[in-house]
């Protein structure tokens, strides 16, 4: 793998989570009282993603390790582009995930009035002034990092002009973009974020929840440290790019604070994932575009979709556990996405056999209408699962691709003349091959050795593979769907200039329509795990219904994650 890996972590390594140490210390120090509060604030204007589940394990986590809260708080200050759609799948995946903010739902939209308030007081403290220029002008004025903004002619305008013509904002008396409220910080800052940035702007716009109230709504940067503030957060951990913002969180803060109390934002690296996009702008198109079926559509990185795609949450929380945090950039291994939950299923999942690509076997020398069950186990890693009975009979279907009538030299599978184990059940070998006009193999048959019972050697014979198979006659017939990479390229980041439409897989699915499964699932509830064996863990699909089941794979049983790190 590509050296820009710098985040993966080393198998077996001590998962790092330097916040974590950031805590311990000012609990040492006795900060805040020793309180840890923190939340997490997602913008209601997309679907949850792989990235966000590790802010979500980073917040709630971090909480619960050190017998603090954490706050679910949508950051709905901008009501454009905001949903009570988005609102409701982000709680349903916030729980889905395993953490709880009992009774701490907010809104930074609950703080309006609030910020309203303060924003005043500034105003009357002289620290913020209403500003009338065009956007550009002011944003022209800012400057550059090296060199120093320019005051605006309306900074030095009065507190009685500034509060009326703010209430007047407020009043919705301007149209959108007709001025700002700023506040008066530092033009010469050498951080640009300092040079009076944004607090309030102009926008007529319906929001889902205070409908048509305000015609100004906060800036981020103002609403979110005294959010924080006002719910009593300590912790108040984000993504790097905010790093540079600190100071002006701090700002903030300071001017609000009345006692000792602080919160204090860390930052640490989000979460890249090869062959992964997850701008949520570009996921919206995918969906919108109907590039994908949905937000759920099994190759999202959304949490919805890995739910679907048959991701559990304990695997989702581990994986996050071995990215690790750190202040590192780097693009995680989404091989190691994988092997999580493989890990995972590896001891949950029921086992089962389905055939995905069917061909039929005759077994002549075995009696017709004859069905015999043969007990398999559920799950080798856990004996306490027990064993079920899968029926055996005349005509069985096996993998096509563990046929081969002209075998290479290390083919071990079934060929003309060649015996093989079928699981469970017992030794066959292949006497005749069936064909259509056309050449295609349509039936094999075979004689079985009815003293290898069980799929135990007779005489210690040996054969060298096992092959899996379920009944023509007994079992259920399902559609399967395969999945790829929806994204051909590795780091997408590294093709700005590409449109993501042209980097997208045409093969990300293909979808199976005549599969066939032992009966053990008929019935199985949308969402069960099962391995199918030897072709990988599948999951029922949220549209499967009892008279047409539908399966996803999840992953296929190769972990190139482990053998890369036996290598
Ligand atoms: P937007 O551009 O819409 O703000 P966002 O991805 O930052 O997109 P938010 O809803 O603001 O979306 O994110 C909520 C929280 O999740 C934030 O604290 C953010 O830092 C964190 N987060 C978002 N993406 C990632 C990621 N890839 N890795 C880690 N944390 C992330
Ligand atoms: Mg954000």
């Amino acid at each position: 793998m590509s050296e820009n890996m710098n985040n993966a972590p080393e198998s077996g390594a001590k998962t790092t989570n330097f916040i974590h140490q950031i805590v311990e210390n000012d609990l040492m120090e006795g900060r805040n009282n020793k309180r840890i509060h923190t939340r997490f604030p997602p913008e209601p204007n997309g679907y949850l993603h792989i990235g966000h589940a590790k802010a979500i394990c980073l917040d709630f986590g971090t909480a619960e390790k050190y017998g603090g809260k954490c706050n679910l708080r949508f950051d709905d200050t901008n009501p454009s582009k905001e949903d009570q759609e988005y609102v409701d799948s982000i709680q349903e995946d916030v729980r889905w995930l395993g953490f709880d903010w009992e009774d701490r739902l907010y809104y930074a939209s609950d703080n309006f009035d609030k910020l309203y308030e303060f924003a005043v007081e500034l105003i009357k403290r002289g620290k913020a002034y209403i500003d009338d220029q065009p956007a550009d002008v002011i944003s022209e004025q800012r400057g550059t990092p090296t060199r120093p903004g320019i005051e605006s002619p309306y900074r030095n305008r009065s507190v009685e002009e500034n509060l009326m013509l703010f209430e007047k904002m407020k009043a919705g008396e301007f149209p959108n973009g007709h001025c700002v409220l700023r506040a008066k910080i530092d033009m010469a800052s050498p951080n640009m974020h300092m040079r009076d940035p944004l607090m309030y702007r102009i926008i007529h716009a319906e929001h889902h929840r205070t409908g048509n109230k305000w015609s100004i709504y906060p800036m981020y940067d103002f609403a979110h440290g005294e959010c924080d503030y006002f719910e009593g957060i300590t912790h108040s951990l984000c993504t790097l790019e905010f790093e540079i913002h600190r100071p002006l969180y701090d700002w903030f803060v300071n001017e609000l604070a009345t006692s000792e109390y602080r919160p204090r934002q860390i930052e640490f690296s989000r979460l890249n994932l090869t062959y992964t996009m997850m701008s949520k702008r570009k996921l919206l198109q995918l969906v919108e575009e109907k590039l994908v079926s949905g937000w759920d559509d099994p190759r999202m990185p959304t949490i919805c979709g890995l739910r679907r795609r048959g991701y559990t949450p304990e695997s989702i929380r581990n994986f996050v556990e071995k990215v690790g945090i750190t202040k590192t950039e780097g693009i995680i291994d989404v091989a190691l996405l994988e092997h999580s939950v493989r890990e995972d299923l590896n001891k949950t999942a029921q086992r089962v056999m389905g055939v995905l690509n069917p061909i039929k076997v005759v077994i002549t020398n075995y009696p017709e209408g004859k069905v015999e069950m043969m007990e398999a186990i559920n799950n080798p890693e856990d004996e306490s699962m027990g064993t079920r009975q899968v029926p055996f009979t005349r005509e069985l279907y096996i993998e096509r691709e563990d046929f081969m009538e002209e075998p290479p030299k290390k083919f071990f599978r079934l060929s003309p003349g060649a015996e093989v184990r079928l699981r469970y059940a017992y030794f066959i070998t292949c006497n005749e091959v069936i064909k259509d006009e056309q050449g295609n193999i349509t039936e094999l048959r075979c004689t079985y050795d009815p003293a290898s019972y069980g799929g135990n050697s007779p005489d210690g014979r040996k054969v060298k593979a096992t092959l899996h198979w379920v009944s023509a006659t007994e079992n259920v017939e399902a559609e399967i769907r395969l999945y790829d990479r929806l994204l051909m390229v590795q780091d997408p980041s590294e093709y700005k200039d590409v449109d993501f439409r042209d980097m997208l897989n045409p093969e990300s699915l293909k979808v199976l329509k005549k599969c066939y499964i032992e009966p053990f699932v008929y019935n199985a509830k949308p969402l069960s795990h099962f391995q199918f064996e030897r072709m990988g863990y599948f999951c029922v699909d949220t549209s499967s219904t009892t008279e047409k089941m539908v399966f996803n794979r999840t992953v296929s049983l190769k972990d190139t994650w482990a053998k890369q790190q036996n290598q």
